[in-house]
């Protein structure tokens, strides 16, 4: 896995996106974009401590480590319903940022050598292992967040001035 700082950072980037896009679907208020943003924060880290028999007491895994609990097809089900329930039940934007939040993470950890199975079988970018490289995922993801972000709530507004600034 990542490192669960990388994991942690990334959530918020989750959150951001996800808080961005349930606006734009619904008329969400505050409190939705709220929630949003908390469900990316728990989401980011959900693949891994749901793997872990928290319960008990010795805390041992219960399912194998990257299985189930970081399987692409799981958490895009969930993306896809929880965006179609959006407004329709209050808790629903912190289902669809949870949904961001376990997305975010199989892309994080998607690059080192153990992998992420997408749909069957895991596939690993092979780029590097653990903990290597968190500042380049943080980073990316804060800049997905950002363009996201500009782009649903300021129509790009500092995408362009940062774009003049770079030709200037
Ligand atoms: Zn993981």
């Amino acid at each position: 896995m990542a490192s669960s700082k990388a994991h942690h950072a990334t959530g918020w980037a989750a959150g951001i996106i996800a808080a961005a896009l349930v606006s734009k679907a619904a008329s969400a208020g505050y409190l939705s974009c709220a929630l949003a943003v908390l469900g990316g924060v728990v989401g980011a880290t959900a693949p891994d401590w749901l793997e872990v028999a928290w319960w008990t007491r010795k805390r041992k895994l219960w399912i194998t480590h990257r299985t189930l609990t970081h399987w692409g097809i799981g958490w895009a089900a969930l993306f896809a319903l929880s965006w179609h329930f959006l407004g329709q039940h209050p808790a629903v934007p912190f289902a669809f940022g949870f949904a961001c939040g376990g997305i975010m993470h199989l892309l994080a950890d998607w690059p080192n050598p153990l992998g992420v199975p997408w749909i069957a079988g895991r596939h690993s970018l092979k780029l590097w292992t653990s903990g290597h490289c968190d500042l380049f995922i943080v980073g990316g993801a804060w800049m997905a967040a950002l363009y996201v972000a500009d782009g649903i709530w300021f129509h790009h507004e500092y995408g362009r001035m940062l774009l003049h600034a770079l030709r200037a």
